[in-house]
């Protein structure tokens, strides 16, 4: 006998767009083999928990079936692709998400081993040798996973700043014309350990779609070569890029494109959270996107979200979009089927109550407490109770149709990205945070430590008499991570290497 081991599944799609018949296959395995949910995360991917040891190729089979995959959702090799799911512009949005899909395929692990284990592939004895087998990573692969993501503005959800490698959509006359391209952001940092940062990607350039592949293939083996691999904490591709410089980088990058990057282009972002509700888009299909409270897709006796979208999705010929905020958009109906589904959202009370304060729809959770091994603190678990006694003081002071970006995370992994919220919460222990304030609004800059180690009754009394001054002392149009900085709350993090200065 062996204990029922559980694990968490991963799978991926890129950009997060997925068909009907998708979701419907999701849904099943969810209930046949995990625990009944599906959770969608913050890199547009789906996670089952609960999955137990001996379903677990059953799992991975089904979810191939349904042609999506858990292949490279793990592992040190580049992550999936993340794409703004943008629907107000159809067709940008199209074109974007074709050059995110060529780079997530470019970029897949060749090997065959992951078929021969999980998918019953033929045994395969290869003469090659690995770097023939895997041209892009070579024989050990990269030192660290690696993570890739693509805006477009004014969106910038998919928080660019925070990816190991970034680019930005330049349209031009309703024309995409390329790419500015960001390098060495990431999130991840330990706490007490002040050598591990989490940093913001600065732009390096500007590329065209055709040039997006090399660009970001010739990056990763410059992390494969230079990251890294005795240090693991150190390895991540931002270290790699601080401690020898941005110049180098460039002129490595040069080397191995044989051209060089334009200067990069003007770009503007507005915030990088989700617009909810139904768009048109210029294709005249609707969209309609659905706040899912920390990407948690389950039924509960007075709210059947599970059940509502797999409802939605048996008559729905579009597609879904899973957004970088953890929420999924109802995409490409089209007008003779909008009444069908609006009946479905409204039967099954998906936009009801409380789900929708504005503090709310601008929160994101990482999973945490119970199934994440490396949780210190509550958070998924968590923030909606927290959220319950903020939503007051914000309504108390006229507040509460403000958008703050309100982030929680059960450690510093910082699956959430909490380090570029505007008020974010870390685990340190049960039920003990550290706080961080001044993060900018459109996931432009860092924030900063403010209080360590509290519980929720510091965490209450620390933010009443701040709101209240937001409410009556903020300039027109200035978002909170921008006012405690001016008021003297927090100083401004420049750079994740400035990150843990007082
Ligand atoms: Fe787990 Fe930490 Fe990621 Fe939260 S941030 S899901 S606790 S690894």
């Amino acid at each position: 006998l062996e204990p029922a081991y559980q694990f968490m599944l991963r799978v991926r799609a890129a950009g997060g767009v997925v068909t009907p018949e998708q979701w419907l296959m999701m849904d099943e395995v969810a209930h046949k083999y995990a625990n009944g949910t599906i959770r969608l995360t913050t890199r547009q991917s789906f996670q089952l928990h609960g999955v137990l040891k001996w379903d677990l190729k059953n799992t991975i089979r089904a979810v191939n079936d349904a042609l999506l995959s858990t292949l490279a959702a793990c592992g040190d090799v580049n992550r999936n692709v993340m794409c703004n799911p943008n629907p107000f512009q159809s067709e940008i949005h199209a074109e974007v998400y074709h050059w995110a899909s060529k780079v997530s395929d470019h970029l897949d692990p060749r090997t065959r081993a992951y078929h021969e284990l999980w998918l019953d592939g033929e045994k395969i004895i290869d003469s090659r040798d690995n770097e023939e087998q895997e041209p892009i990573y070579g024989p050990v692969y990269l030192p660290r996973k690696f993570k890739i993501g693509i805006a477009v503005p004014p969106s910038n959800d998919v928080d660019v700043f925070s990816q190991d490698l970034g680019f930005i959509a330049i349209v031009e006359e309703g024309q995409l014309k390329g790419f500015n391209i960001s390098v060495g952001g990431g999130m991840g940092m330990s706490h007490g350990d002040s050598k591990t940062y989490p940093q913001v990607s600065k732009v390096i350039g500007f590329c065209t779609p055709e040039q997006l592949i090399d660009v970001a293939e010739k990056t990763v083996t410059i992390q494969r070569d230079y990251g890294d691999r005795a240090v693991r904490k150190h390895a991540r591709f931002k270290y790699t890029i601080d401690d020898r410089g941005l110049d180098w980088f460039v002129q490595e990058l040069t080397a191995r494109l044989g051209w060089s990057l334009e200067t990069a282009r003007p770009f503007h972002f507005e915030d990088n959270g989700d617009r909810y509700g139904w768009v048109k888009g210029s294709n005249g299909k609707w969209h309609f996107n659905l706040f899912v409270q920390n990407g948690r897709v389950k039924d509960e006796d007075s709210y059947l979200l599970m059940t509502g979208l797999k409802e939605i999705a048996k008559i729905h010929t579009g597609d879904f979009r899973l957004t970088p905020n953890q929420n999924i958009i109802i995409s490409n109906v089209s007008p003779n089927k909008k009444k069908n589904i609006e009946n479905l959202i409204r039967q099954y009370g998906l936009t009801d109550g409380q789900h929708y304060s504005a503090l709310r729809r601008s929160s994101m959770a990482c999973v945490s407490f119970p199934t994440c091994g490396l949780a210190m603190a509550e958070s998924e678990r968590y923030l909606p109770t927290l959220l319950d006694k903020i939503d007051p003081m914000l309504k108390e002071v006229g507040l509460e149709e403000e958008s703050i970006v309100i982030r929680m995370t059960g450690c510093p992994n910082g699956c959430a990205r909490p380090m570029l919220a505007e008020i974010a919460f870390i685990g340190k222990g049960p039920g003990k945070y550290n706080m961080y304030l001044g993060g900018g609004h459109t996931g432009n800059r860092l924030n900063k430590l403010y209080k360590e180690n509290i519980g929720e009754s510091e965490i209450l009394g620390s933010l009443k008499p701040m709101l209240a001054q937001y409410a009556s002392d903020r300039f027109t149009n200035e978002h909170f991570g921008d006012f405690v900085i001016r008021a003297g709350h927090i100083r401004e993090t420049f750079d994740g290497q400035d990150f843990h200065a007082q």
